[in-house]
């Protein structure tokens, strides 16, 4: 297996995040260090490729990473937290990932009855995509 962590951005801030991610973080993987994963991958027989963060999906590389590695014929785990399902320019992910076939790593989403998410989860509800994608 091979894991990615494509950095600290994530559009939640969750008290427990062992890696203290959250939308004010701006540590992102360099697309020359993406490029570089993909290589690895290609040049060896690894199975699996396991891409974590932060929200990965947040990363602008991270659909050509799945569609590279599910192309090389590896199974994909994107380690997604769900709600970045939520905002309508990511909406599409969940059918870009059935789509690509690879193993979903959806990890809990907790919701306490009569709370939002954010209130549950972590210590900012303030997530703002970048400009360039709104
Ligand atoms: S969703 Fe995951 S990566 Fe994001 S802040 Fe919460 S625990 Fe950390």
């Amino acid at each position: 297996m091979l894991q990615v962590n494509l950095g600290k951005r994530c559009n939640q801030a969750c008290h427990h995040c062992h890696v203290d991610a959250g939308p004010a973080r701006t540590e992102v993987m360099a697309p020359d260090t993406v490029d570089a994963c993909l290589r690895v991958l290609a040049e060896h027989a690894i199975p699996v490729l396991d891409i974590t963060g932060g929200a990965p999906e947040l990363h602008p590389d991270f659909q050509r990473l799945v569609t590279t590695a599910r192309g090389l014929g590896r199974r994909v785990i994107d380690r997604c937290n769900l709600t970045i399902t939520q905002p309508r320019i990511f909406q599409h992910l969940p059918a870009f990932l059935a789509e690509h076939g690879g193993g979903g790593g959806l990890l809990p989403y907790y919701q306490a009855r009569g709370r939002r998410p954010p209130a549950r989860r972590g210590r900012s509800p303030n997530f703002r995509l970048p400009p360039s994608r709104t």
